[in-house]
C-alpha cells in the first residue's frame, strides 16, 4: 500500500479538484465525459483521481480513499492487477492496434466461450452501448421484426431506441429520456415495470408478434439493485420463445460479476443473445455480444446483419480482459468475493437494525446498494427519491473519511477481489459512523 492517507473531516480538502473542474467546464460539457461524473447528485466538485492501487485511489490533492465505485464495476480485481498491467504493458509495445485479427482475440474469445455453457459465437467491439446497439440489430435481423420490449428501470447505454422510460398507463410507447431522439424511433420501444407478470402479459397480447426482442438487465444495476424473482426471468424467457422474439440479457454490469456466466449462469436461464462489457476488458474500453453460432451467423460478413469498428478487439483491450477474465477462472474467486461482500454488508445491517435507521444493503455476488428503505424493492417505482437526499449528506460524510461511493444514490458499489478485510473493517466503520451523522 502507498504512504497517502486517508482524509479526516478536519483534513479533507478539494482544492486541486476544485480548480481543475473550473478549468474542465471551458472544455467540456459540464466538465466531464460522462454525466453522472460531474456530481451533480452528491455535494461539492468532482474529486479528480490520479492513481489507483489494489483497492485504493489517490486523488490530484494526494488523499486516498477506499473505491468502492471500481470505474462503476470493471475493475473487479482492483486498481493495477499485476497480471493484467504485465500482460498490458508486454502487448502494447508491439503495436497497439493493426485493423486485423491477432491472436490476441483467439486468446479471450477461446477461454470466453469454453466456459460459458450456453454461447458459442462472440463478436467484440468496444463499449457497452455498442454491444447493445448491435445485439438489437441482430435481432431485428433475424426475427424480422421492429419492436423492442424494456423495463422500467433498466440501463441499457445510450443507445437512441432504448433511452426510454414508460409514459403514463400500464401499458404503453415509451417517452424518450433524450433530446434528439425521433419519436419515430422510440415508437418501438414498448416499456414495462419490472417484477410485473401482469403488464408484461398485456404488453405481449398487444405486441408480441411483433417483437424482435425482450430485453432486461437480468440483475437490475443501475437504478438501484432492483434484484429481480428467478420466476420473473423464467418467464420472460418462456414468453420470448412462445412469442418467437429473441431474449437479450443485457449483462454488461452482471456479466464476469455474479458468475464467469454471469446472471444466465447463476439462475441457470438461457438468453438468446448475451452482451458483456465493463469487466471482460479488464479496465479497457471493450464490448462484446455472444449467442449460438446460428443467430450470431446472422452478422457481417457471413450474413446480413452489417456491424464492424475500426478499434474493435484492439489487442491492447484484448489482453487486458484475457489476462482479468483469467484471475477470475481460478478456484473460489467468486465465492469469495460474495463471502467478503456478505459480510461486510452484514456489518452494516447490523448497525442499522441496532439503532433502527430506514437503511438497507441488498447485495448480490460482489454488488451492493445502499439505500434508505427497508423494503424489498424490485422497481423502480418503489425507490423513494426522498432517500436520495440521506445518500447526498452520507456521500460527502464518508468522502471527507477517506471512503469513496459513485456519486449518486441510485448507483451500485462494487467489492474488489483487492478489498482485504482489514480495508472493508475500516469502510463498515465509517460507513455506521456517517449513517449515524446523517439518520441519529
Ligand atoms: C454500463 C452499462 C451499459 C453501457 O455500457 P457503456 O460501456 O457505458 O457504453 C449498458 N448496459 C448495462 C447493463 C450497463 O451496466
Amino acid at each position: 500500500m502507498s504512504t497517502k492517507k486517508y482524509p479526516t473531516p478536519t483534513t479533507f480538502t478539494r482544492e486541486t479538484s476544485a480548480k481543475m473542474f473550473e478549468e474542465a467546464k471551458n472544455y467540456f460539457p459540464g466538465g466531464v465525459h460522462s454525466p453522472v461524473r460531474a456530481f451533480r447528485s452528491v455535494q461539492g466538485p468532482p474529486i479528480f483521481f490520479e492513481k489507483g492501487e489494489g483497492c485504493h485511489i489517490t486523488d490530484v490533492d494526494g488523499q486516498m480513499f477506499l473505491d468502492f465505485c471500481c470505474s462503476w464495476g470493471p475493475l473487479i480485481l482492483g486498481h493495477c492487477p499485476p497480471t493484467v498491467i504485465e500482460r498490458v504493458q508486454e502487448t502494447v509495445v508491439n503495436g497497439m492496434s493493426f485493423g486485423t485479427p491477432t491472436p490476441h482475440d483467439l486468446l479471450i474469445g477461446k477461454l470466453v466461450l469454453e466456459n460459458h455453457r450456453y454461447f458459442e459465437m462472440i463478436r467484440f467491439v468496444s463499449s457497452g452501448t455498442e454491444a447493445v446497439m448491435s445485439a438489437i440489430r441482430l435481432a431485428r435481423g433475424v426475427t424480422k421484426r421492429n419492436k423492442i420490449l424494456k423495463f422500467e428501470g433498466c440501463y441499457h447505454g445510450h443507445v437512441d431506441s432504448l433511452m426510454v422510460k414508460a409514459g403514463s398507463g400500464l401499458v404503453t410507447f415509451g417517452i424518450s429520456t433524450s433530446a434528439g431522439i425521433p419519436e419515430s424511433f422510440v415508437k418501438e420501444t414498448i416499456v414495462v415495470p419490472l417484477a410485473d407478470p401482469e403488464a408484461l402479459e398485456l404488453a405481449l397480447r398487444e405486441h408480441g408478434h411483433d417483437l424482435a426482442a425482450i430485453i432486461v438487465e437480468p440483475v437490475p444495476a443501475n437504478n438501484g439493485l432492483l434484484l429481480q424473482d428467478r420466476n420473473f426471468l423464467q418467464l420472460l424467457r418462456e414468453k420470448a420463445t412462445e412469442y418467437g422474439a429473441m431474449l437479450i440479457f443485457d449483462e454488461v454490469i452482471s456479466g464476469f460479476r455474479v458468475g464467469f456466466e454471469g446472471a444466465a449462469g447463476y439462475y441457470d436461464i438461457r438468453p438468446d443473445i448475451v452482451t458483456y462489457g465493463k469487466i471482460i476488458g479488464g479496465g479497457m474500453p471493450v464490448g462484446a455480444y455472444a449467442a449460438s453460432k446460428e443467430i450470431m451467423e446472422n452478422v457481417a460478413p457471413v450474413g446480413p446483419v452489417y456491424q464492424a469498428g475500426t478499434l474493435s478487439a484492439n489487442p491492447v483491450a484484448m489482453a487486458a480482459g484475457f489476462a482479468t477474465l483469467t484471475e477470475l477462472l481460478k478456484p473460489g474467486f467468486y465465492e469469495a468475493l460474495a463471502e467478503k461482500t456478505h459480510w461486510f454488508t452484514g456489518i452494516i445491517q447490523e448497525h442499522a437494525d441496532r439503532k433502527g435507521f430506514n437503511f438497507s444493503m441488498p447485495h448480490i455476488g460482489s454488488i451492493f446498494w445502499p439505500v434508505f428503505s427497508r423494503e424489498h424493492i424490485e422497481r423502480a417505482d418503489q425507490i423513494d427519491p426522498a432517500g436520495m437526499e440521506y445518500f447526498k449528506k452520507m456521500h460527502l460524510e464518508c468522502l471527507k473519511r477517506g471512503v469513496y461511493f459513485g456519486p449518486s444514490g441510485y448507483e451500485v458499489g462494487f467489492i474488489s477481489s483487492a478489498h482485504t478485510q482489514n480495508d472493508l473493517e475500516f469502510a463498515a466503520g465509517v460507513v455506521n459512523d456517517c449513517l449515524d451523522i446523517v439518520m441519529g
